[in-house]
């Protein structure tokens, strides 16, 4: 193995992962992070994988796709787990910690395994072999030197999310398929069209309008506010300008009639689809910084998303992310070194669990590249199999950040009604198809210590 040090750069939950990933396979590694030393406008102490915000790695439970997901990334050996666990506080299902603890324990954990080295210091340039893992607020000059590696658009300074609900939990006796004007505006949009329409009376949109302006929002964080253009203006801010705002806008009706009626509805709420499969629907226009609650309440007015099961919820944020369908390889890669990888937060993953699982397998697949084998995916049947096809399949002209939901999985191969056993089926072959895909390809390389 070569003696040339690995660089990940950032520390945080994806890094310190990556980084140990790789020791554990006799890498030796520089991690670099830039705390204390330059802070970030969220993070508060020196510790690597320090927690910004809420304190819980969500569901241990594996009907929950956090929690499917977690016991993938068990199987897989994660240290950011183990801490997990050893720092956990009392919260029913979920995994939270006590995070000075968390926190304290990856940086003990990291700082005392013989084959890694931590460098306190902001990086600016891209240098291989490394897993560049900088997160959400990576630092301007990394991001200017990114934008010059990968190009100018590849790189999204705040993102402006719309929910995503699943396709069963849209009613179609009222939602109907079609395209304004019965033209398609997306490739591969089947004969009916790429859109369903929740078609509103006046009085359903108008009720619509005065619970979506009165509703509790999240204000964010001083450095979290977000310049709005009109792309990107929350739905409730857009609401608030004028009554009839949306029915000129994203929900304006023109060019669709009501199947059932045969009339053109007042207002027209669009679903568009996400996947190929048609699992998962982006609602057009509705990026908002909700309460999800709040969302969750308001939303369901619209005719036809009464049941809506929400995959994705809908927010707002400051957040360094990569356009990872169009600049990034399978195996996120820059797509002419594939020994420059991306890992966190910054691929377009959203949460802390997402993003470390993400650190995980960036460290496999740099470890197998530098041993001269092939980078590796789970496969689609598993969870992190599933997020990784999203982000590099995903439709690059509407790519937004994504939480490990059960829409991005592949359906079973038979229809099952019970929700809760069809949750758990998927459950058993993600977690059979990681176990058989972990024997194969993730284990420790020739020269590994430990
Ligand atoms: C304010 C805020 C609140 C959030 N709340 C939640 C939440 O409640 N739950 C949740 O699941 N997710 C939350 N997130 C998202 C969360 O940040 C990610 O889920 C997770 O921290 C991402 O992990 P990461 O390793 O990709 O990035 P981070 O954990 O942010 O780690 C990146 C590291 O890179 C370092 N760095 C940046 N640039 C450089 C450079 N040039 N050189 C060296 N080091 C550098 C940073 O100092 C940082 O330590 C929040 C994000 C923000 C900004």
């Amino acid at each position: 193995m070569s003696d040339e040090a690995v660089r990940v750069i950032g520390g945080g939950l994806a890094g310190s992962e990556a980084a140990w990933q790789l020791a554990e396979r006799g890498h030796r590694v520089v991690i670099h992070e830039m705390r204390p030393v330059k802070q970030t406008p969220a993070h508060h102490t020196s510790h690597l994988a320090e927690l910004v915000c809420s304190n819980t790695f969500k569901s241990t439970e594996t009907t929950n796709a956090h929690g499917l997901l977690k016991a993938e990334m068990r199987a897989l050996g994660s240290m950011i787990l183990q801490c997990a666990d050893a720092a956990r506080v009392p919260a029913g299902s979920a995994l939270a910690v006590d995070r000075e603890v968390f926190a304290a324990d990856v940086t003990a954990r990291v700082e005392s395994h013989p084959n890694i080295e931590v460098h306190r210091g902001e990086v600016t340039r891209i240098d291989a072999p490394c897993v560049i893992a900088t997160g959400p607020l990576t630092s301007d000059l990394l991001a200017d030197a990114i934008r010059e590696r990968l190009g100018v658009g590849a790189l999204a300074f705040y993102d402006a999310i719309a929910p995503i609900v699943s396709r069963e939990s849209i009613d179609e006796s009222i939602a109907f398929a079609a395209s304004r004007y019965d033209r398609e505006t997306m490739e591969g949009a089947g004969e009916e069209g790429s859109y369903l329409n929740c078609p509103m009376s006046r009085e359903e949109y108008e009720a619509f309008i005065a619970e979506l302006i009165a509703a509790d929002q999240f204000h964010g964080h001083e450095f979290d506010k977000v310049p709005y253009f009109e792309g990107c203006m929350p739905v409730e801010v857009a609401a608030n300008r004028g009554v009839d705002t949306l029915r000129f806008g994203p929900l304006k009706p023109v060019g669709l009639a009501d199947p059932r009626t045969g009339k053109r509805p007042w207002a027209v709420v669009q679903l568009r689809r996400e996947d190929r499969h048609g699992r998962m629907w982006n609602i057009v226009g509705f990026q908002t910084r909700l309460r999800i609650p709040e969302q969750q309440r308001v939303l369901r007015m619209i005719p036809g998303l009464a049941g809506a099961e929400f995959l994705r919820y809908g927010s707002i944020h400051r957040n360094s992310y990569l356009n990872s369908p169009a600049a990034l390889s399978p195996h996120l890669s820059a797509r002419d070194d594939a020994k420059v990888l991306f890992a966190g937060q910054i691929t377009g993953v959203e949460g802390y669990t997402e993003s470390a699982a993400t650190g995980l397998l960036a460290g496999i697949n740099l470890s197998r590249i530098l041993s001269g084998l092939n980078a590796e995916i789970p496969p689609p049947a598993t969870m992190l199999g599933a997020l990784y096809r999203y982000m590099s399949e995903a439709d690059p002209a509407h790519f937004q950040p994504m939480n490990a939901n059960f829409g991005l999985v592949d359906d079973l191969p038979h229809v099952i009604r019970d929700k809760k056993r069809k949750r758990e089926m998927i459950a058993e072959r993600s977690l059979a198809a990681m176990a058989e895909w972990s024997e194969t390809y993730s284990g420790a390389v020739p020269n590994a210590i430990g």
